[in-house]
């Protein structure tokens, strides 16, 4: 039965995460891998030591956002994680591919032990918070991680052009399931500010998020806005050195299960 209490796997010997995060959404394009590493950013900022093990096997972006590249090295003991600019350690498929455009065309089970050896097989050592990248939506991959990582909690990444309502209502659904507590919904693309008069323009339309927020109990932990300078300093992989502070209030939140 699904909604047992998960076995999970032991880590690497040598790794000791103390905060698992699982950060997920309804669809893709949402800014799920945007979100993931910003607040990884910010919590390094924090003074936490960070990872991102970067979980959406098929649509790993991750280290494009970072500017990071492949190969990572390894040992027959385990496979070293990729160190970013500010000291983030990232794991994703892209950095043991030999060409990073190749597409994954594996199958669920396939991809599912990849995400595995992540957990088990990389040498990941002192990690305060590591955020998992996960695939869209509640299939076969989402479940493997609940399944195999110890998650803390996970973050909802929505934004107002969906049907925030059924997929916040479908994600805590499935954590409720693995007993996993969801810590709160992060909107991206919420709105855009007009560069003549700093007006916010909801792009999509109204948002739901604060009602559907009240109805799960949930905190909205950031509401992010479109930032074309965002998505400069993204596409050029220096999402780390990006000025805004959007979802340090986010972190904060996080950085609090660690006092628990
Ligand atoms: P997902 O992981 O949900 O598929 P991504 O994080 O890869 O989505 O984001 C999709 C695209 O949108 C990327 O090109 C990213 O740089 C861009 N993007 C995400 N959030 C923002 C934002 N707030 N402002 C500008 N561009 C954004």
């Amino acid at each position: 039965c699904e909604s047992r209490a998960p076995q999970h796997e032991p880590p690497h010997a040598k790794s000791h995460i103390k905060k698992v995060i699982g950060v997920v959404s309804g669809k893709g394009g949402v800014g799920k891998s945007m979100t993931s590493a910003m607040l990884a950013v910010s919590m390094r900022r924090l003074g936490y030591k960070v990872g991102i093990l970067d979980a959406d096997i098929t649509g790993p972006s991750i280290p494009k956002l970072f500017g990071v590249h492949g190969p990572a090295t390894g040992t027959d003991d385990g496979i070293n994680p990729v160190k970013s600019r500010v000291g983030i350690d990232i794991m994703s498929i892209n950095l043991l591919l030999d060409d990073e455009e190749a597409p994954v065309v594996w199958r669920g089970p396939v991809i599912a032990g990849a995400v595995k050896q992540f957990w088990q097989d990389v040498i990941w050592e002192d990690v305060d918070f590591m955020f998992v990248d996960m695939p869209p939506g509640t299939g076969d991959v989402p479940l493997t991680v609940f399944q195999t990582l110890p998650v803390d909690g996970i973050i909802i990444v929505s934004s107002p052009q969906e049907l925030v309502g059924m997929i916040v209502g479908k994600a805590v659904q499935m954590a409720q399931m693995m007993h996993v507590p969801t810590l709160g919904i992060v909107e991206n693309m919420s709105y855009a500010v007009c560069p003549d008069c700093g007006k916010h323009i909801s792009v999509f339309g109204e948002s739901h998020v604060d009602e559907t927020a009240a109805k799960y109990g949930l905190p909205v932990l950031a509401k992010m806005p479109i930032d074309p300078e965002l998505a400069k300093e993204a596409d050029a992989g220096m999402i780390e050195t990006f000025a805004g502070d959007y979802l340090d209030g986010a972190a904060k939140a996080v950085a609090a299960l660690l006092k628990k």
